[in-house]
């Protein structure tokens, strides 16, 4: 009763009787999900009356799914993201309060989600069958072989629904970025019988270690060093990497390197050769939890590497390649970032429009206010055209898909290199949209926008979690540079 956020005085005063309706009043649409580990007892018929009593409101969802028309979605997108929903509402809801505390189950939730497909849907398109004893998303509701980029905007959206960067997404970004790279570029029995169906079944976990302490935005920088041993069969691998997303959890770290053909060239820092290597977790790598401000539960970690020894057939690709094989995933990599940021800014959205329309203030409710009204407005105009333009950069990302299917060509080239600018424009412009909306839906939930626990939690966690969200997978600052570079030399082409 001490910790109930509005005092203990309302639960003495109702304690014993039917509170629904007033609990209703004073608490947002998630709450009693959130806390089913709470649940002793359900009244027969009741358990999932919360969810299903309140039909979903315009905007806190994206309008095809509200029953708009959509050229975009098939039966199977609906059916998906049907059971995507109710996995969270009974999967994720229950752990929100774990994550902030740094005790969310993370294993247990990647080993659940590889066996309801998630895992693998999550991480690369084409659906990665081939790596899997038993190929299925969600029990069947889509057929490995249809899965395109709009069910798997579909399922970052869902899972990020639950109000929380950690528990909803946290647990797969380390492998959303990590993996591609070492199905694409992996060559060997390792990468292909061991390391990806262990990380597609939930046994090992991987993450994408590029950041140094010294290197972020510019990977060329990069100065974590692989030496070849003088037989030529092992890297001697020394180095720090900085905000390691899932690496205290890591049994794998795809790394950025430079490669030395000896110490001495090392030492004289000349013909380093910006390249990408595996290291499985052992002797040599340490890891610790860094204490940040916000998307906790996603493990950000300081790696450190010192005299760490890894065969030379643990390189993707060829030494050199390194930054064509780090960037190619980007796009990827940035509409999963693109799409949960806009799904949090909705749930920002959502929780302080119930919350507007319960509390009373000077007698009248605080939606009865126009100025109030005003900022649902200007939040809502910013999720709905951000929106439009997800779908119309998925739709894109899904046409080169099936151009590649088809043998793809110079096509492949030439979209593949528009693409990018158009997804780095929206990833800086969604960042903006999260920041907006988390502060606007902060301030009109006043005290509780700014409050751990109880009615503002995702709202007070979502406006902490938006820093991370302008740094990460492309900095804001550089993100817009490239989308207006790649305008600029389109025009120098054209008429200089
Ligand atoms: C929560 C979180 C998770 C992360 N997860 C991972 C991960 O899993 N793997 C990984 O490798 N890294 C990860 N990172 C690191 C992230 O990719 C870097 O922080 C990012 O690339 C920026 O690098 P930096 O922090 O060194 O900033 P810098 O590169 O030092 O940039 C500092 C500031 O200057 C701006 N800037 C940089 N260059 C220019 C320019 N040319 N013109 C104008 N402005 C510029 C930047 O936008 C930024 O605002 C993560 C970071 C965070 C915060």
């Amino acid at each position: 009763m001490e910790e109930h956020p509005g005092g203990k005085a309302i639960l003495l005063k109702h304690a014993g009787k039917d509170v629904s309706q007033l609990f209703h009043k004073y608490h947002g649409p998630h709450v009693l999900a959130d806390h089913q580990r709470l649940l002793v007892r359900s009244l027969s018929g009741a358990e999932r009356k919360e969810v299903e009593e309140r039909s979903p409101m315009l905007y806190e969802s994206a309008g095809w799914s509200l029953g708009f028309p959509s050229p975009y979605y098939k039966e199977s997108h609906h059916k998906l993201r049907e059971c995507v929903r109710s996995w969270v509402h009974d999967k994720i809801s229950p752990l929100l309060p774990l994550c902030e505390k740094r005790q969310f189950p993370f294993k247990e939730i990647i080993k659940e989600s590889a066996s309801a497909g998630l895992l693998a849907a999550t991480s690369i398109i084409p659906f990665p069958s081939q790596y899997l004893q038993h190929p299925q998303i969600m029990g069947g509701a889509v057929p490995p072989e249809d899965f395109d980029y709009f069910h798997q905007v579909i399922i970052w959206d869902e899972l990020a629904r639950s109000g929380s960067y950690g528990a909803g997404v946290g647990w797969f970004s380390g492998q959303c970025i990590g993996l591609p790279p070492v199905i694409a570029y992996g060559q060997g029995d390792f990468f292909h019988q061991t390391l990806i169906p262990s990380v597609l079944s939930g046994d090992k976990v991987i993450c994408l270690a590029i950041t140094e302490p010294g290197s972020g935005s510019d990977i060329r920088s990069t100065s974590c060093s692989a030496v070849y041993s003088s037989d030529r069969r092992e890297f001697l691998l020394n180095g720090e990497k900085k905000w390691i997303t899932n690496g205290i959890y890591a049994d794998y770290f795809v790394t950025a390197v430079k490669i030395y053909e000896s110490e001495e060239e090392r030492r004289k820092n000349v013909n380093g050769r910006l390249s990408v290597v595996v290291v499985p977790r052992g002797e040599g790598v340490v890891t610790r939890e860094m204490e940040c401000s916000g998307l906790h539960g996603t493990g950000t970690t300081f790696v450190s590497f010192s005299d760490v020894r890894v065969p030379v057939e643990y390189l993707l690709g060829k030494a050199g390649d390194g930054f064509n094989i780090l960037t190619r995933n980007f796009n990827h990599e940035r509409l999963f970032v693109i799409v949960v940021g806009l799904s949090l800014a909705r749930v920002c959205f959502r929780e302080a429009f119930c919350h507007a329309q319960k509390r009373e203030v000077f007698g009248k409710s605080l939606m009865e206010n126009g100025v109030i009204r005003k900022k649902f407005g200007m939040m809502a105009r910013e999720l709905e055209t951000t929106w439009a333009w997800v779908e119309q950069v998925t739709f894109l990302m899904d046409q080169l898909r099936v151009l590649k299917a088809n043998g793809g060509g110079s096509k492949v080239e030439s979209l593949e290199e528009r693409l990018g600018s158009r997804v780095a424009l929206l990833k800086g412009h969604t960042t903006k949209v999260l920041e907006f909306c988390s502060r606007e839906a902060a301030q009109v939930m006043g005290g509780l926008g700014f409050t751990k626990g109880g009615i503002g939690d995702k709202v007070e966690r979502a406006w902490r979690d938006a820093r991370g969200f302008s740094v990460f997978a492309g900095s804001e600052e550089v993100m817009f540079d490239m989308a207006v570079r790649k305008a600029q030399r389109d025009y120098q082409k054209e008429n200089l």
